[in-house]
This record gives structure tokens, C-alpha cells and sequence, in this order.
């Protein structure tokens, strides 16, 4: 299929972007990497009268440190772009270890961070990731600016709380803990490498003795209308000694107490399944490499 008739700007600073958006309204979509909205359009699923092609603006591209030891990633900063740099490697582990299974190569060398967001996939890897990374995203209007943290940008299958004249111009991800020891973990399960994911987890863990969990937090993907952190996940790992039978445990009533999606290729049941399995994975994952003690932590739960 080819796509609709679209007419096709292409603002050369923010602002233009922004005056664009505000004058078009929702006849106008946002072109980023267009690795899911070019195969939208030619499927006919969003016939936008115009695209606005966010290319010409650098300053979306930008991956930097921030002064409290985070880092500020710019939505148009590519996929690959920040799987291969260092700064994300060394600032944010779990994003670099989620990056590669996000897509292919190629795809990832036009994807976006910001376009995987504002896409809101249910099964897509980043929301879930910046939702255990606790990450603030910076959003622009002709209206002004304002920051929605990462729990409240996904509200439904493909649907953001991004209003339709509004950009995503830049995440931030602040250094979760100072003086602990850190682990992440990130665990998903696709019939092939590359595919979207039929369920997945990412977590993270921190310690100050090595024994007692100081912090933690989990999210899913792929199994709902978008990333579900596990929300009393917290409550029952923190400030006592891990105990994984009983995460799991939490892990496992959580999951049976929210709707979850069947589709031809998985059902209810065994996405459930594939839930706790990736969970306490990714959460075993994060407190060996927390605790230094890696090598233990492989193989099933
Ligand atoms: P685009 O396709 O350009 O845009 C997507 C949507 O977001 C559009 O509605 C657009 O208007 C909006 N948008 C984009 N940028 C902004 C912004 N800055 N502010 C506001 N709105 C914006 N993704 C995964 O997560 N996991 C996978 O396993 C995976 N597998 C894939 C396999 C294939 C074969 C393909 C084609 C894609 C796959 N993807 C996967 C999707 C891929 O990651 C896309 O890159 C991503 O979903 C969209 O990013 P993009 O930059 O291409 O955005």
C-alpha cells in the first residue's frame, strides 16, 4: 500500500515545530524515525493531512549528563544512538541492556527514543524501562512547557497523555541512588530475537549491607495496554532481607489480580506465566549484579 496524501513541513526550530502543530491541529502528525508511523500510514491506519518532520532539530538529538547525575536523553536521539554510547551505558545500565531488543538493527537506526514513547506499543521495551527508571518527560507547546513523570505519559493501548499540539522534547533520568550498591535486570521472552515482545520485565534493586534490599522496583511490558509497574512490589522487598519465594509470590498475585491481554499469540494464562517467570528473572538479575554475585543468579527461578 502506499500512504495518503499528506503535505509534508519541515520546521527548522522548536518553535516553528510547535506554531505548526498548534495551526494544523489533529489533521498534523509528528514524524520522527517513522518506523511505526510510515507502516501506519501505508496500512492507511492514521491518514494525517500533514506530517512534520522533526529531523531538522538538533537540539532533539542530544544525550547529556545532568548536574545531579542523571541524564537528559532528547527524543530524537536514535535508538542506536543511545544503545551505543557510553554516556548511557555508564549513566543508565538498564537502558542500555533493553535497547538491543528493541526491533532490529536497521529499525533502531531510525527509531527514536522520544517516537517509542509517544507511540505507547503496549509490548514496546522503553516505557516500561523509564518507568522503572523513574524518568520525567519534558513536553512542548505554543502553550508553554511542562514535565509528566513516566507513570503518568502511557494511559491506554497507543495512547499518551500528550496532547495533540504538544511535542516530547527530552526525557530525564535521575541517578536512583547514590551510595547504594545498584543492579538492574531486564528479562523478555519473543518467539523471535527482534520481535515485540510477549512479555517482558525490567527491574531494579539497590543494597547497602548486601543482604537487606533498600530499594526496588519492576515493571512489565507486553502483557496489558501498556507498561504496569508492580506496584507493591516496593512495600514487600524493601528494608528486609531478599526473600524470592515470596517476590515471586507477590509477583504472582499481582499478575492474577490484573486484566491482561489473549491474543492468537498468547492467551491470559500463559502470558501470566511468562509474567512471573520474566519478573523474578529481571529481579534476580538486579540483586546479583547489586551484590556482585552474578554468576549465582543464572537459570531459571
Ligand atoms: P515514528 O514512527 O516517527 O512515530 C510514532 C508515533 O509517535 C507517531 O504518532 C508520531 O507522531 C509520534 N511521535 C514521534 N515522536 C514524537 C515526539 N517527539 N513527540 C510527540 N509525538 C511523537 N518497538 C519496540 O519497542 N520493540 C520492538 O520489538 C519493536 N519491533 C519492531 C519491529 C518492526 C519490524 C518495526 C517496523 C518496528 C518495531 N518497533 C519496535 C517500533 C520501533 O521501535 C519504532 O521506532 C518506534 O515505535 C517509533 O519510533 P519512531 O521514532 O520511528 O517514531
Amino acid at each position: 500500500m502506499k500512504p495518503p496524501p499528506f503535505a509534508y513541513l519541515r520546521p527548522s526550530s522548536l518553535e516553528e515545530a510547535c506554531a505548526l502543530l498548534a495551526e494544523h491541529g489533529e489533521d498534523a502528525r509528528l514524524l520522527a524515525g517513522g518506523q511505526s508511523l510510515i507502516p501506519a500510514l501505508n496500512f492507511r491506519l492514521a491518514m494525517p493531512e500533514v506530517l512534520i518532520d522533526l529531523h531538522q532539530l538538533p537540539d532533539l538529538r542530544q544525550l547529556a549528563p545532568t548536574p545531579d547525575g542523571g541524564l537528559d536523553i532528547g527524543a530524537m536521539c536514535t535508538q542506536r544512538a543511545a544503545e551505543c554510547s557510553r554516556l548511557v551505558a555508564r549513566q543508565t545500565p538498564l537502558l542500555h541492556m533493553a535497547l538491543p531488543f528493541v526491533a532490529h538493527v536497521p529499525i533502531r537506526t531510525r527509531g527514536t527514543v522520544g517516537g517509542s514513547l509517544a507511540h505507547n506499543d503496549p509490548a514496546a521495551e522503553l516505557p516500561a524501562v523509564m518507568q522503572v527508571l523513574d524518568a520525567t518527560y519534558h513536553v512542548h507547546s505554543h502553550r508553554g512547557t511542562r514535565r509528566l513523570a513516566a507513570t503518568e505519559f502511557g494511559l491506554d493501548l497507543f495512547t499518551t497523555a500528550l496532547a495533540p499540539d504538544e511535542i516530547l522534547t527530552r526525557i530525564h533520568i535521575p541517578r536512583l541512588a547514590s551510595s547504594h550498591r545498584v543492579g538492574y535486570g531486564f528479562q523478555e521472552f519473543a518467539r523471535r530475537h527482534g520481535d515485540y515482545a510477549l512479555a517482558g520485565a525490567a527491574a531494579f534493586m539497590s543494597t547497602e549491607d548486601g543482604q537487606t534490599c533498600a530499594r526496588c522496583r519492576l515493571a512489565w511490558f507486553g502483557l496489558a495496554d501498556g507498561a504496569i509497574m508492580a506496584e507493591r512490589l516496593p512495600a514487600a522487598a524493601c528494608g528486609q532481607p531478599v526473600d524470592f519465594g515470596h517476590l515471586e509470590a507477590v509477583l504472582a498475585d499481582h499478575l492474577q489480580h490484573m486484566p491482561v491481554n489473549a491474543d492468537m499469540h498468547a492467551d491470559a494464562a500463559y502470558r501470566r506465566h511468562l509474567g512471573r517467570i520474566m519478573g523474578i528473572r529481571a529481579l534476580r538479575q538486579a540483586w546479583a549484579q547489586a551484590t556482585g554475585t552474578a554468576a549465582r543468579a543464572e537459570g531459571a527461578p
